[in-house]
């Protein structure tokens, strides 16, 4: 089998299923000491997933996007057998964007009779997506963990659209001492701010239009602090009012965190991350956004 592809343009990347083959491809880019990117993705690719390939692409010498729609982190209510999945048009995407290898397994095989082994997620996956997505992250850790084991990628590339997901994997990568860099990368926004979500699809266009909110939720947070608002509680409640006025009424959380424990903060003194989670009819989507307080000198604090 030929080693992964270095980053070319156009070139289709090489696809395999079978976990021998992904084992024989890394281990030939290993021998061959090139610099391993690692993209896991669930597919149904967009702006914000090529991003985080073209940055796998421009800093390492062979880039690995993994499509596989995890049934572990999806709850027994939630969206797993309508997730949309575009494999052909993912691998149309992916030639353009320098990715040299795709793992695309079969459920069964990361997941055969008789798995039952999980990562315990840290504690930082507790509040929040936590909260209303339970064993959400405990799919999560397990999957990443997996294809951590099997990519041995040097760096791995996630989005800081999904930022409690970026800090769940960090923190579990520190714990558990795997010898993996990660890459958290900027969320991609369409032109009016609506982060780029593969849920983004279920939309029509009069949802998609109240989507918004999510954004305006959070510009309004943001525009709190720049004049200087510093009471959390004062900032939440402008968030949910502009929820509100979007038309969005079913709200899982807004919150103001610590961006590192992701435990909520009282008063805007330090940068803060604004997280908010919330549904447009049947759609739940996320989205998150620094807020960086400055000092009447105009100083970030
Ligand atoms: P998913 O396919 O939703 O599991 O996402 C795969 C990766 O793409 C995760 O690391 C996400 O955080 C990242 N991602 C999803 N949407 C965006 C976006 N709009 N901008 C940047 N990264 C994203």
């Amino acid at each position: 089998m030929p080693p992964p592809s270095p980053a070319t343009k156009e070139a289709p990347p090489r696809v395999v299923n079978q976990l021998t083959d992904l084992q024989q491809a890394v281990a030939q880019a290993r021998q061959a000491g090139r610099k391993l990117g690692l993209v896991p993705t669930m597919g149904a690719l967009h702006e914000g997933h090529l991003s985080l390939v073209r940055r796998a692409a421009a800093e390492c010498e062979a880039t690995l996007v993994t499509i596989f729609v995890n049934p572990t982190q999806f709850g027994p209510q939630e969206d797993f057998s309508q997730y949309p999945r575009t494999l052909e048009a993912d691998l149309q995407a992916l030639s353009e964007v320098g990715a040299g290898l795709v793992y695309n397994p079969s459920r069964e095989s990361l997941y055969p009779a008789g798995f039952s082994t999980y990562v315990d997620p840290p504690h930082v996956a507790l509040r929040w997506e936590g909260e209303h997505r339970p064993q959400h992250f405990r799919g999560v850790t397990t999957i990443v963990l997996k294809l951590f084991l099997l990519a041995q990628a040097d760096v791995a590339f996630f989005g800081q659209k999904d930022y409690q997901q970026a800090c769940v994997i960090a923190r579990m990568v520190e714990d558990l001492n795997v010898p993996i860099r990660v890459c958290v990368c900027p969320t991609v926004r369409e032109p009016d701010g609506l982060a780029l979500s593969s849920r983004n699809r279920y939309l029509n266009p009069e949802q998609r239009c109240r989507a918004q909110g999510l954004w305006n939720s959070l510009r309004a947070a943001c525009q709190c602090v720049e004049r200087g608002e510093r009471d959390a509680a004062a900032i939440l409640g402008q968030m949910r009012e502009v929820l509100f006025e979007n038309g969005i009424s079913r709200i899982d959380y807004v919150a103001l965190v610590d961006p590192q424990t992701l435990e909520p903060v009282a008063r805007i003194d330090q940068p803060t991350q604004a997280l908010v989670a919330a549904w447009v009819d049947q759609t739940r989507l996320i989205d998150n956004l620094r807020l960086e307080p400055r000092n009447p000198t105009g100083r970030k604090l």
